[in-house]
């Protein structure tokens, strides 16, 4: 049940940990990604732990008509720099006489030492250059290094920012730009919210077309969809665009007080918010509660890997009386976050970064009833008896938005009820 909205911050100190961490890499949004954009198309700078990485991971989808591959970078030394930029334009010059409908063409570096070494915004600026920039050619890396997964979207909406051509900035500007990668339903979703509270001029970051993106300017305010978008961020800002503040659209309450910053900020009236938002909170509270029976009192730990994991948490507890233990995020953006974590209850740790060893025990001595992680620590856990949800699904799910809210809900009740049944069926 919705409790009071508070107004400090009401978590205590957090845990900073640096340590090994355990998240996939920022490659692995392309998944996501190249479904996201048809008309793009996602060049790996990288080896063959790269490429073994995306074909697992996009499962039987590299078999039908991949949008995403793989330039097999093999080991040498600094002198053979020159001829690796050869091979990759020759690659590209393969992929684009194979595959002419490619509008926007994305070079993802990685974290093999021979690419860090590689320019790879000078072999964007060349075949930019080569080919007049049909496709547009972009670059972002995807390194282990440097990202976790949905670093790697973060990473690539900067790029997309940054790479916009200036004579599309001189335009008239887009009113609202929604950032933040989201499933094509909950997108139409909210683009039909968004035109009932009479917000016109919207854009979504990323959009369907490569070709559409509306200028960015200073008359432009924008919204973040996804809580991991720092790099983005600045690069909307740095376009002049002003961010609106609110928490994110995760759950009745989430999805409601994302739209009411929005409507705040375009003057929309009380009575025209409650006409379009009505029934689908209804909606959204109706399929939330189906599942709360499961999750009530539950006490759950969420290890760092999404960095959704505030808003989860938020949503957990206030809209289905979990317990939250502890909240992990391999990085808190502070300012972004900030409404999360006032909104969680006395007492809860967050801990940023990760030192798996340190939070596994922590986790264990705790006994949490479920246990939100990334798949290498579930299956462990779930050998010890413990219960379990992979923390990459809420990335893969669509989860955001008013109709989705009973999925969400869904995703944390099935493992506990599935133990359930086990239990029921072993007594
Ligand atoms: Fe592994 Fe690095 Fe390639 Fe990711 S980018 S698959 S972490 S080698």
């Amino acid at each position: 049940m919705n409790q009071p909205l508070p107004t400090p911050c009401n978590t205590g100190s957090t845990i900073r940990q640096r340590g090994q961490h355990e998240v996939f890499c920022g490659l692995t949004s392309i998944i996501w990604l190249h479904r996201k954009i048809p008309d793009a198309f996602f060049l790996v700078v990288g080896s063959r732990t790269c490429a073994h990485l995306i074909q697992s991971a996009a499962g039987v989808m590299i078999f039908s008509e991949p949008r995403f591959a793989t330039a097999i970078m093999d080991e040498r030394d600094l002198a053979g720099m020159a001829d690796m930029h050869d091979e990759l334009d020759e690659v590209v010059e393969k992929l684009l006489e194979r595959r002419p409908e490619i509008r926007m063409l994305v070079l993802v570096g990685s974290c093999p030492s021979e690419v860090i070494k590689f320019d790879l915004g000078r072999a964007a600026e060349r075949l930019n250059a080569r080919y007049a920039s049909r496709p547009r050619v972009l670059c972002y890396s995807g390194s282990g290094i440097e990202t976790t997964f949905t670093q790697g979207e973060d990473n690539f909406l900067a790029a997309l920012v940054r790479g916009l051509p200036g004579d599309i900035r001189s335009g008239r500007p887009a009113q609202l730009v929604v950032a933040g990668s989201l499933a094509d339903v909950v997108e139409d979703q909210m683009a039909r919210l968004l035109a009932d509270l009479g917000i016109e001029d919207v854009v979504f970051l990323p959009g369907r077309s490569s070709d559409v993106l509306a200028p960015i300017g200073p008359q432009t305010r924008y919204v973040l969809a996804q809580p991991y978008l720092g790099a983005t961020a600045a690069a909307l800002e740095s376009a002049g665009a002003r961010r609106i503040d609110g928490i994110f659209p995760l759950g009745e309450e989430g999805t409601t007080a994302w739209l009411q910053a929005i409507a705040t900020t375009f003057g929309v009236s009380a009575s025209r918010f409650e006409a379009v938002t009505a029934a689908p909170r209804r909606r959204a509270r109706e399929a939330t509660a189906h599942y709360r029976p499961w999750i009530e009192g539950k006490r759950i730990f969420l290890f760092p890997d999404s960095q959704m994991e505030p808003s989860l948490a938020r949503y957990l507890n206030r809209e289905l009386d979990a317990e939250i233990i502890e909240v992990g995020s391999p990085y808190l953006h502070r300012e972004h976050v900030a409404g999360e974590l006032a909104m969680l209850p006395p007492g809860v740790s967050i801990s940023e970064g990760q030192d798996v060893e340190v939070q596994i025990d922590r986790c264990r001595a705790a006994r949490p009833d479920l246990i939100v992680c990334g798949m290498g620590l579930a299956n462990p856990f779930e050998a010890q008896g413990l219960v379990t949800k992979w923390s990459i699904e809420f990335a893969f799910t669509p989860i955001q938005g008013y109709e989705q809210a009973g999925d969400l809900a869904e995703l944390f009740a099935r493992p506990l009820m599935r133990q359930g049944l086990l239990s029921g069926a072993a007594s």
